[in-house]
């Protein structure tokens, strides 16, 4: 049977959690639950055939303690609002614990964006920000790209913003394409991310990444540069799969040369040089170091928890990894990098592209790839300091560490601005 979950019940699940370990009173929990403010829009879009079709939008802001909110924006057809706001939710605390100054918010519009005409899916993002623009701002919220919405969508967002306020203002969204003050270095910025996080918790954990095996679950931007960078940080990865299948090569696959067989030919499974073919679930179980599931939530359950053989699961993707499963991964000694941590790549690169935008300055990609290496190395020691120092490393997941860490510098600013 398909379980339905309303990711919002797994969100306010977590920060129960964090609250609880923190020893924060029961009022906190429950200012903490609800966000600030929720924007409810209608999306009218013309259709060829001259009808006006009405799609449904959502902003939700959920906490501005540490900073304006912060997230992205996303375009799919199960889109609803209890899923925005434990997304919103989910970048507060991914804000907080990157150490940016940020608070948290995420948009979605419920729409199949493959659909669409390119002048639609311009009139549908215009209206989207339009029917928001009173509600974001340089200083006020900074929408990004998240699923199906890419730098053209945030080209689109910004142009009728500054229309409407009559200005230039490239730090209201970030994610945009270098022409407009956007980073070139934005696209690879996930997978280049999780790549420097699972390098650093294997040289603390498995005692370093050369030569350690890896599969990568998902070949999309966030998989495909995860497998990329860690080869060239001198791991192997054995095994890609996409939603078509998965492949396994013990020599080791070239990361670009899967890419070239998927663009050709749709799926990873054409590689030709691949000794086995699998599903994209087994893909999950084969007998490795590192494990990367970058590809959709809710794929490591407590059905397969007791079979996963990797040593440490990199959550690419957000919510990879069920409550009930991690559990059984803790008991049984596997370390989950959280989202919230080792996903954190794109959002850091796009705290540097609006520090740049608000300067009025120019970064180059490299100088901007040095930060997020910097920043993502500090973030990954401080949780494994903290959880190592503050917790039983057998019974409390690496989660754990991080929500405290999360939780408790948003909790602080509150308290500091009395809102506490
Ligand atoms: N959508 C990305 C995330 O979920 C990035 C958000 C941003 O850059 O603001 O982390």
């Amino acid at each position: 049977m398909v379980e339905v979950r309303d990711p919002l019940v797994e969100a306010r699940r977590q920060l129960r959690r964090a609250i609880d370990l923190l020893g924060h009173p029961d009022y906190v929990y429950e200012v903490l639950a609800e966000p600030e403010r929720v924007i409810q829009v209608k999306v009218p879009v013309r259709m060829d055939d001259g009808s006006v079709k009405v799609f449904m939008g959502w902003r939700s802001q959920h906490n501005s303690a540490l900073g304006p909110y912060k997230g992205g924006v996303r375009y799919h057809p199960s889109v609803t609002m209890n899923e925005v706001i434990a997304l919103s939710m989910w970048m507060t605390w991914k804000n907080s614990l990157a150490g940016l100054p940020y608070g948290g918010g995420k948009g979605g519009v419920r729409v199949n964006p493959k659909v669409l005409t390119p002048r639609q899916l311009e009139e549908l993002s215009r209206r989207y920000f339009e029917a928001i623009s009173d509600f974001v701002g340089i200083d006020q919220d900074i929408p990004a790209p998240d699923v199906y919405t890419d730098p053209q969508v945030m080209a689109w967002y910004f142009d009728e913003y500054s229309r409407i306020k009559r200005g230039y203002y490239t730090g209201v969204v970030t994610g945009k394409p270098p022409e407009l003050g956007g980073l070139q270095a934005r696209v690879v910025a996930t997978g280049y991310g999780v790549a420097v996080a699972v390098r650093e918790a294997a040289k603390k954990l498995l005692g370093g990444i050369e030569g350690k095996t890896v599969a990568v679950q998902g070949f999309g931007n966030v998989g495909y540069y995860t497998a990329k960078y860690l080869s060239e940080m001198g791991a192997r990865v054995v095994a890609v799969s996409d939603s078509r299948g998965g492949i396994y090569s013990s020599k080791g696959l070239d990361p670009d040369e899967v890419l070239s067989v998927k663009r050709r030919e749709g799926s990873v499974i054409h590689y030709p040089g691949a000794e086995k073919k699998m599903s994209p679930m087994d893909v999950l179980e084969l007998d490795v170091d590192v494990l990367v599931p970058a590809a959709i939530e809710g794929v490591i359950t407590e059905e397969n928890a007791p079979r996963i053989k990797a040593k440490l699961v990199a959550e690419g993707a957000n919510g990879p990894t069920t409550t009930e499963a991690e559990k059984i991964l803790t008991e049984r000694g596997v370390v989950v990098l959280p989202d919230i941590l080792v996903n954190a790549g794109g959002v850091i690169m796009s705290h540097i592209e609006w520090v740049n935008n608000r300067m009025g300055g120019w970064i180059t990609d490299e100088e901007a790839l040095k930060k997020l290496e910097y920043k993502m190395t500090d973030n990954v020691s401080r949780v494994l300091g903290y959880w190592q120092k503050k917790l039983d490393t057998s019974k409390h997941p690496l989660r754990d560490a991080a929500y405290m860490i999360a939780v408790d510098r948003v909790v602080k600013a509150m308290k500091l601005r009395g809102l506490l």
